[in-house]
């Protein structure tokens, strides 16, 4: 095995002399990075993968790892150099944890991915005249005053609260791209990413999709948090990825943050109840503590993005959830451990949302 990834290794690093210019995925093993590396080595591209393994492991690139055009690289992106990379032609930033339950165990980290992270991103862009994408998020607009959210809603976020080591990284992460690009001419990207699900997400993820699946097959409570009225507009995978690949189209020249994600808006109670149809489980719904600052409403506006890209999501949320379902069923068949007691956020997070309620 290690023989034959090392050869791999070598036939990529001769292939990246003879075609000069890879694009590089930071958070390339995470769920929308291994998306992400698949579709790019589909259409062709030298896929260099780079990750910290912080929510997730080699393992998760596993079925890519055999490929000639892909490389893996365990690498933090706040120290990765020059060196590394080459002179890629892309650099994909969705290095960052992005479910609460995991950006919260380690809120510096999180911050600091986000700033020192994607400002030695573009500094590598800088001096390779790589085109950056920008992984940005809806957490951005925090507890919107304005529904649904256009990218011109600044958004309305606590500094000082549990999320922010997420929200404000990620904003602080547009304002960087933004002074880049004004400053020193990086082209860059800027995706605002609503909830995205599908197949591949780990089963201990701990955002509420993959929580529901899994506890309404173990036939355990389904933990709604709060009386479950918020919304959120979920989003397939391969949606979201077609999303970004044509706002990384050299002809579609956009300045500014685009909102990608589906505007089907559905209340977190109703998706419990969905779920456990679909499932046909016999699993009860448990009420618990609402999470401190957990945004209330959130829908994408994607008029921008329907314009400019000719974008708009096409899998609807009932095949989408069977897909993943099925997905779910068959790693469990296969094997796959979760843990129903490690879906939740842990006492520090939960003790701060108790004191809200
Ligand atoms: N949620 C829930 N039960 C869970 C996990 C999440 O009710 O087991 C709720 C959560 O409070 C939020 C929504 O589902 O209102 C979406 O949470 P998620 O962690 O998926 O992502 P977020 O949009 O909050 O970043």
């Amino acid at each position: 095995m290690g023989t034959t990834q090392s050869t791999d290794r070598n036939r990529a690093r001769a292939l990246r002399r003879v075609s000069g210019k890879p694009v590089v995925v930071c958070g390339g093993a995470g769920f929308l990075g291994v998306h992400l590396c698949a579709r790019l080595l589909e259409r062709g591209e030298h896929v260099v993968c780079v990750d910290n393994f912080c929510t997730s492991g080699p393992e998760a690139v596993s079925s890519l790892l055999v490929h000639p055009r892909f490389e893996l690289l365990h690498r933090d992106i706040t120290v990765l150099g020059l060196n590394e990379i080459g002179t890629p032609s892309a650099i994909y930033n969705l290095a960052c944890a992005a479910s609460p339950v995991h950006y919260q165990r380690s809120p510096l980290d999180t911050l600091l991915a986000s700033i020192r992270g994607t400002d030695n991103l573009l500094r590598l862009a800088r001096e390779t005249g790589a085109v950056v994408f920008q992984a940005s998020t809806s957490e951005i607009y925090g507890h919107p005053s304005s529904h649904p959210q256009k990218e011109a809603h600044w958004g309305h976020v606590n500094t000082v609260g549990p999320r922010a080591c997420y929200d404000e990284g990620k904003r602080c992460a547009e304002t960087l791209c933004f002074i880049y690009r004004h400053e020193y001419g990086v082209q860059t990207r800027l995706a605002r990413i609503f909830n995205t699900y599908g197949p591949g997400m780990r089963l201990e993820d701990g955002r509420v999709v993959v929580n529901f699946i899994v506890q309404a097959l173990a036939g355990v409570p389904i933990t709604v948090y709060g009386d479950g009225t918020q919304t959120r507009s979920f989003c397939y995978v391969n949606d979201l990825i077609d999303g970004i690949v044509r706002l990384m189209d050299p002809e579609k020249e956009v300045e500014g943050p685009m909102n990608l994600g589906n505007p089907a808006e559905i209340t977190v109670l109703a998706l419990a109840r969905r779920i456990v149809e679909l499932t046909n489980s016999s699993s009860q719904i448990l009420m618990r503590p609402l999470p401190k600052d957990d945004p209330p409403r959130r829908r994408p506006d994607i008029s921008l993005a329907k314009r400019v890209l000719g974008w708009q999501p096409q899998m609807s949320l009932e095949a989408g959830l069977t897909e993943t379902i099925r997905d779910v069923e068959r790693r469990l068949r296969a094997g796959e451990q979760s843990s129903c007691d490690d879906l939740e956020l842990k006492p520090r997070a939960r003790a701060v949302g108790a004191n809200a309620l």
